[in-house]
C-alpha cells in the first residue's frame, strides 16, 4: 500500500516571509538571521503525522539561481529550520528544493526547470521516492503556483492566507482553486484532520 503526504511550501508556510528593505522586495530569507519559524508549525506537523501523512517540504529557492544567496548559507538556514523543529519536537520526513529560474545571475541555477512550481515536478520526485499516492495528499502552500502544483500533481490543496485575499481575484481569473483557505499551518492541519 502507498502512503500518503503532506507537501508543503517553505517561505510563507513554515517561515517569515522577509521584507528586504534595501531592495524594495519581500522574499524567502537570505540570511540564517534572517529566518524565523512561524507560531505553531510544530504542532501542525505533529498533527499530519499523527493522521498517518508523511511531511514533505516542497519549495521554489531561486535566490541560488539570482545570487540572493550561496548553497553554504541555505543550507545554514536549512540546519537551523529542522533544529528549532526539534527543540519542538517536530520533524520534516524530506525536502524537494528547486534552485533555478529562467532569468537567474548564476548560470548553473539559470534554466526552465521541470521542478520549478506551479509545475509539479518536485511533488512527483517526492512522491515517487517516497512511495506517495499523490490523489490520497494535500500541497498547502501561500502561493497561485503552489495550488496549481498541487492540482497538477492529482493533490487536494490548501491556500495559506487571509479570507480576504489579494490573490484571490488573480485566481478566480485563472480559474485556480484551493479547496480550502487557512490563515496558517496549524489551523490547516485542524480542517485535513475533518476531511
Ligand atoms: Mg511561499
Ligand atoms: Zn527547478
Amino acid at each position: 500500500m502507498k502512503d500518503k503526504a503532506v507537501f508543503l511550501d517553505r517561505d510563507g508556510v513554515i517561515n517569515e516571509i522577509i521584507y528586504h528593505k534595501e531592495m524594495g522586495i519581500i522574499d524567502s530569507p537570505f540570511t540564517v538571521d534572517q529566518f524565523k519559524l512561524l507560531p505553531d508549525v510544530h504542532k501542525a506537523i505533529n498533527k499530519f503525522h499523527k493522521l498517518g501523512y508523511e511531511v514533505i517540504i516542497v519549495s521554489n529557492q531561486p535566490g541560488l539561481a539570482k545570487d540572493n544567496f550561496t548553497l553554504a548559507t541555505f543550507e545554514k538556514i536549512t540546519i537551523k529550520m529542522r533544529k528549532e523543529l526539534k527543540k519542538k519536537g517536530a520533524e520534516i520526513d524530506a525536502e524537494y528544493y528547486c534552485f533555478h529560474h529562467p532569468y537567474g545571475k548564476i548560470k548553473k541555477y539559470t534554466q526552465i526547470c521541470n521542478c520549478r512550481k506551479p509545475k509539479p515536478g518536485l511533488l512527483r520526485k517526492a512522491a515517487k521516492d517516497h512511495n506517495v499516492d499523490l490523489s490520497k495528499s494535500w500541497m498547502i502552500g501561500d502561493g497561485i503556483t503552489d495550488i496549481q502544483a498541487g492540482q497538477s500533481a492529482g493533490c487536494k490543496t490548501v491556500l495559506i492566507g487571509r479570507m480576504k485575499c489579494d490573490l484571490c481575484k488573480l485566481m478566480e481569473d485563472e480559474q485556480i482553486k484551493p479547496d480550502y483557505i487557512a490563515p496558517n499551518l496549524y489551523k490547516a492541519s485542524l480542517i485535513i484532520e475533518k476531511e
